[in-house]
């Protein structure tokens, strides 16, 4: 029997993150993607691509394994994926970082969001306000911290807040306010008027804002705006983005997180416990896809944008009601008119009836919230355009 400390457990059951015997759960993720392979349906589940990405970065990995970059790399990432980083802030928001100081690599944006809260935030005293439903992880690393997880619910179809809502959720106890966007599951873009509310909120309650924007070349109307732009935002704001999205290597896990260095030394110091280094040969490749001229990342985000639209169409044409995303990989669509009345139980009749494995938005979010959610569904639209037009054709057949 695995022995698990109890604060962290009791926290871990609250949260749900334990099944009722106390034993951790597969999560949706692994089980839809099980039952995607065991039916042959296909798998709109777990977003990763299905494409490789760009050739100069791929080879440059292999290069980097044939000159002998296969040791520790610095504990802050090499010199080089640092500079790259800096110099991808300053071309397409006009951030200037200090690569010595103001950048830290991690293992995938998954570590840095981990670091950050196990640096930033301290047990059941403190509180950290998210966006509902959330990627599973922020709700995993709250309870591992103690702290206390406050959510403010994003509302079908737009899934903006509600600023009395957020306004609500935001205390003297609230020590970060953790931010994702564009965002996974709902890919939506937050407005400025959300933006500007985040940091006046996080600058009157002296809080941290933690800014997950892996999604930040993923977006398809506008082009995006980092929080860590807005006026009084930079001192107290941590962005995190990560190689895997933007270069479709989400096996990579090369991520980074930048800010006010010493917000940055206290994830570090967090960090060289997580994991010390991060991949050597892919920090070079990712320095090296960073660099790439702006029509890889026009394109990228245009590509996106028609499998979104092809998702889109499909799903409308089966008789989904379909949230239009603004951005990510991802489209939620509404399983109600369809007699939905639990996207759960749907989800895995889907994979029979349809042949297509889709993800329920009640896996995004916690238990008292279900409800809010129980027929919306993520299907994620990264995957290769004969294989959404092939998903498309099966859900049509669902009417
Ligand atoms: C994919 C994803 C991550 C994880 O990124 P890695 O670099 O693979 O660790 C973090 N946040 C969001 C919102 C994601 O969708």
């Amino acid at each position: 029997m695995r022995v698990i400390p109890g604060a962290w457990r009791r926290t871990a059951e609250g949260a749900g993150l334990l099944a009722a015997d106390g034993s951790s759960r597969p999560t949706i993720f692994a089980e839809m993607s099980a039952l995607a392979a065991r039916t042959g349906a296909i798998n709109l589940g777990q977003g990763f691509p299905d494409e490789d990405g760009p050739q100069e970065v791929l080879d440059a990995a292999r290069a980097a394994i044939a000159n002998g970059v296969n040791q520790y790399p610095p504990g802050r990432g090499i010199p080089d994926l640092r500079l790259a980083i800096a110099e991808h802030q300053l071309r397409f928001y006009g951030l200037r970082l200090d690569p010595e100081r103001d950048v830290l690599v991690t293992t995938g944006a998954t570590e840095a969001i981990a670091a950050a809260l196990l640096a930033l935030v301290d047990g059941p005293d403190d509180e950290v306000v998210v966006f509902e439903p959330y990627y599973d992880e922020y709700a995993a690393c709250v309870a591992l911290t103690g702290a206390r997880l406050v959510t403010v619910p994003l509302a079908w179809p737009h899934f903006q807040p509600d600023l009395d809502a957020l306004r609500a959720a935001v205390t003297d106890r609230t020590r970060v306010i953790l931010v994702n966007d564009p965002h996974n599951p709902t890919g939506a873009v937050f407005s400025a008027e959300v933006r500007a509310e985040i940091v006046r909120l996080a600058e009157e309650a002296d809080a941290v804002i933690v800014t997950d924007e892996v999604y930040e070349h993923l977006i398809f109307d506008e082009p995006h705006v980092p929080l860590a732009t807005l006026d009084g935002a930079w001192e107290r704001t941590l962005t995190i983005s990560s190689g895997g999205k933007t270069f479709a290597t989400t096996g990579w896990k090369i991520g980074w997180i930048s800010g006010p260095a010493d917000l940055v030394d206290a994830v570090l110091a967090v960090k060289q416990y997580l994991t010390y280094v991060s991949g050597a040969p892919f920090q070079p490749a990712i320095a090296t896809g960073l660099r790439l001229p702006d029509t890889y990342f026009t394109d990228a985000a245009a590509a996106l944008r028609s499998k979104r639209d092809i998702l889109g169409a499909g799903l409308t044409a089966a008789g989904f009601a379909v949230s239009r995303p603004r951005g990510s990989y991802f489209t939620v669509a509404d399983a109600a008119d369809l007699g939905a009345t639990d996207a759960d139980a749907f989800c895995r009749a889907l994979a029979e009836s349809a042949g297509v494995v889709a993800i329920p938005l009640t896996a995004f979010v916690t238990a008292e919230r279900r409800d809010r959610y129980r027929t919306l569904i993520r299907f994620a639209a990264c995957k290769r355009v004969e294989v959404l037009e092939e998903a498309a054709a099966r859900l049509s057949r669902l009417r």
